[in-house]
Order: C-alpha cells, then sequence, then structure tokens
C-alpha cells in the first residue's frame, strides 16, 4: 500500500469530509520554504504550513538547540519544578512583549492559550466576588477548536452542532473601514446590558476568517471604552504573533496594551506544539492569595515542555536577528508591490497587505461560501502549479515563510494572476 492508501484507512484528518475529499498528498520531506512530496513533486509552502513556520523547513538552528536539549533533559513535570529553557523563554519573551505583560503561563496550542485566557477572565472576576460571565468577541472571529476558544469564534459552520452548550459570547462587528462606529457602538451597548468579563480579539488580522484587516486606532478605541469599564482586554496572537505584521507583535502598533496575549503557532518556528499565555502584575494579582481556590487550577501533562522552551528560544533569537528582519521588510515591500499591480484588475475586489500578510478578493459571480466551488477549483488550481495556498471561500492570501527566496515568491504571484484569469 501506497502511504495515500494506508492514510485513508487509518487517519481522520481535521477539517476534512472524508466522503468528498481528496486523498491528501503525502509530504517526504521539507526544506526552506519548500516541500516534497512521495513522488518528488515540489511544493512552495505560501502559508507557512498554517503560519506556523516563518524560519523554513528543517530548520537546523532551531533543530541542534532541540536535539541539545533532548539529550540533556527532555522533559520534566511543571508542577513543582522549573528548569532553565522555561525560565530562559519567559526573559526573552518579557524583553520583547508589550511591557505591561508580566506572568507566562505555558500551554500546549492557540486553542488552549485561549482557553486560559477566558478561565483566568472569568475566575478573575470570580475571586473578586464580582459577577461577570459574558465574553466579548469579534464577528467571524477565530480562537480555536476546543470549548471557549470555539465559543468566542464566530465562523458558524465550524460551530453549528454545539449551539447552545457555549459559556456566554456577544458578538461585536470588525472595525473594518466603513464600521467603525457601529463596532463601538455595539461594544457600548454590550457592556451596558451584559456583565463582561473580556474582550478577546485578533488584533489587527483576523486570519481565519481570510486576513480581514483593520486599524489600530480604531482597536485603541475599544481597548478604551472596555478600559474605563474594567473588561479585561485579551489579544490573540497566535496568528500575529512573531513578525508576522512587520512588528514582533500585531499590539506593537496599537498604543493601548492588553491584559493578556495568546501565542502559539509560529512560537517554536514550527516544530513542537507549544503555547503561551501573557499576563499582566494586576491579572496575576487577583489569583495570588492564602485561599488556595482562588489559584488557577488548570495545567496541561506537557506544560513547559523543555524541548519545547529550547525550540521556542532558537525562533525568538533567529526572529531578531538582522538577517530575518531584512527578510519581513522584501516580502513586505514586494507585497505592496504587486498589490498595487493586481488590485485594479476587473476580477479583483480589493486586495490588502501588512508585513507578510497579503490577500486578495476575487469577484465571483455566485456567493462564494467557505469551502464553495471556486475555492475547492482555485486550491486545486495552485497545487497542479505546485503551489500551496488554501483559499477561504473567494480570498486568496499569501503568509510565506520569511525565508522564501524573491524568485519563489514572484512564482507564487504569478500563479495567483494566473488563477485570477482562469476563474
Ligand atoms: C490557529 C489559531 C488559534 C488556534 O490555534 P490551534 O493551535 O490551532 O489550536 C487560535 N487563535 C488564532 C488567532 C489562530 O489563528
Amino acid at each position: 500500500m501506497t502511504l495515500t492508501e494506508k492514510d485513508s484507512q487509518y487517519l481522520w484528518h481535521p477539517y476534512t469530509q472524508h466522503k468528498t475529499a481528496q486523498t491528501p498528498i503525502a509530504i517526504t520531506k521539507g526544506h526552506g520554504a519548500l516541500l516534497w512530496d512521495e513522488k518528488g513533486k515540489e511544493y512552495i509552502d505560501a502559508i507557512a504550513s498554517w503560519w506556523v513556520n516563518p524560519f523554513g523547513h528543517s530548520n537546523t538552528f532551531i533543530a541542534d538547540a532541540i536535539y541539545k536539549q533532548l539529550t540533556t533533559l527532555e522533559h520534566v513535570l511543571f508542577g513543582g519544578f522549573t528548569h532553565e529553557p522555561a525560565v530562559k523563554v519567559a526573559e526573552k519573551l518579557l524583553e520583547i512583549l508589550p511591557d505591561n505583560q508580566q506572568k507566562i503561563f505555558f500551554s500546549d496550542n492557540g486553542s488552549t492559550a485561549v482557553e486560559v485566557a477566558i478561565k483566568v477572565a472569568l475566575q478573575y472576576f470570580f475571586n473578586k466576588n464580582e459577577k461577570r460571565t459574558t465574553i466579548i468577541a469579534f464577528e467571524n472571529a477565530f480562537h480555536g477548536d476546543t470549548f471557549a476558544a470555539m465559543a468566542a469564534s464566530g465562523i458558524s459552520f465550524y460551530t453549528q452542532a454545539f449551539q447552545g452548550m457555549f459559556i456566554d459570547v456577544v458578538r461585536i462587528p470588525v472595525p473594518v473601514k466603513g464600521k467603525e462606529e457601529e463596532s463601538c457602538t455595539a461594544l457600548q451597548n454590550a457592556i451596558a446590558k451584559y456583565n463582561c468579563a473580556g474582550f478577546i480579539f485578533e488584533p489587527l488580522v483576523q486570519g481565519a476568517a481570510g486576513m480581514v484587516m483593520y486599524e489600530p486606532e480604531e482597536l485603541a478605541k475599544l481597548i478604551r471604552i472596555c478600559r474605563e469599564n474594567k473588561v479585561l482586554i485579551i489579544a490573540d496572537e497566535v496568528m500575529t504573533g512573531f513578525g508576522k505584521t512587520g512588528r514582533t507583535f500585531a499590539m506593537d502598533y496599537v498604543s493601548e496594551n492588553p491584559d493578556m496575549i495568546c501565542l502559539s503557532k509560529a512560537l517554536t518556528g514550527g516544530t513542537i506544539p507549544m503555547a503561551i499565555t501573557t499576563f499582566t502584575q494586576d491579572v496575576f494579582d487577583a489569583f495570588y492569595d492564602d485561599d488556595i481556590n482562588k489559584a488557577l487550577f488548570h495545567g496541561h501533562t506537557f506544560t513547559a515542555n523543555p524541548t519545547g522552551c529550547a525550540a521556542a528560544l532558537a525562533s525568538m533569537n533567529l526572529l531578531q536577528t538582522e538577517e530575518m528582519q531584512a527578510n519581513i521588510r522584501r516580502i513586505n515591500a514586494s507585497h505592496l508591490e504587486f498589490e498595487e499591480k493586481i488590485k485594479s484588475h476587473a476580477k479583483v475586489i480589493t486586495a490588502r497587505t501588512l508585513g507578510v500578510i497579503f490577500a486578495v478578493e476575487i469577484r465571483s459571480d455566485s456567493e462564494e461560501s467557505y469551502y464553495g466551488t471556486m475555492r475547492n477549483k482555485l486550491y486545486e488550481f495552485f497545487i497542479d502549479k505546485g503551489v500551496i495556498l488554501r483559499p477561504v471561500g473567494n480570498i486568496v492570501y499569501v503568509l510565506p515563510p520569511y525565508i522564501i527566496t524573491k524568485e519563489q515568491l514572484q512564482y507564487v504571484y504569478t500563479v495567483i494572476e494566473e488563477a485570477i484569469e482562469m476563474v
């Protein structure tokens, strides 16, 4: 049996209707921005494998750090024990995070980073004997697939089977151009009507919604409204973190600081699953008490896994190199150039860029759903051309590894132009 035949016998894939889905492509090797399948066909990974891989596949700098840690201390429980890699990750992160962040909590993936933040927001008020149980979130947000994260997410076909089983979430419009007022008003109304504990958002770019972008000043306004009403601010930087927006964190563009930040995806450069939720001293202090019941009773077996920490540390060091920062600037400049070229095309509705993120909305005759026919046609066209891009409905976005070469990136643009002509 081939790999794909065995796969179809044993495996259940994420976000996949196995009855109608095409067989998956078996990838056997990766290097830089490239991947190879079992038949030797080459692909450019233009979405950094779901946004986790900024430094390229099979990166030897991170691999060496992992190997060294694996052969020194691969794992130790984090309940009652600590270790140098965890402390070093904390020191490094606190150096680069918005400066009101003081405490680091480890978990395993983006959803749990969000889950922790939401639980902390709810327990923060419980510990203070204040009844606040509603979470505010944006329409079409994506915060993950565990229960609280899913409740905060607004992409309805992901969550329809579970309606009525969620924590209380009130949804407000994203302050995209033309909706700034509406968003502010909706937030004020939500705060007036419900006992709101926290406001969670993807800062500046809603990833899974199709790279929907909005301005930092508009986010700052919303945060100020929350501040006046003592609603905790949760920045979900799982996608935007570690350079994607052109700055280390999207919140670096925003004049107001959050109370909590969720991190994962690029944290370990796509090597080892790991996530972090960070907090202000004020949030931590609400749990600091002689009463054990006020503690945060949340943890995962692999919390602060030293090997993951070593990978995170190596990744953050790579991000800070002048070479990587220059790569980010180069990709941004070339995205802007492509945006300028493509945006007046008859079949293009809009194009947008922030940092290394580029998105183009293609005109479609019918209402396009998330996994609609145009989407599938585009996806297959890209795969055929050896480029991995996963359109969201009629939106094609590029979020390449920072080390993608100039030629590879130009090829990705060319293929997108051909796709626009084709549909
Ligand atoms: C991907 C993502 C998550 C969920 O992360 P997982 O590791 O897939 O659980 C949460 N929030 C945002 C903004 C994301 O992009």
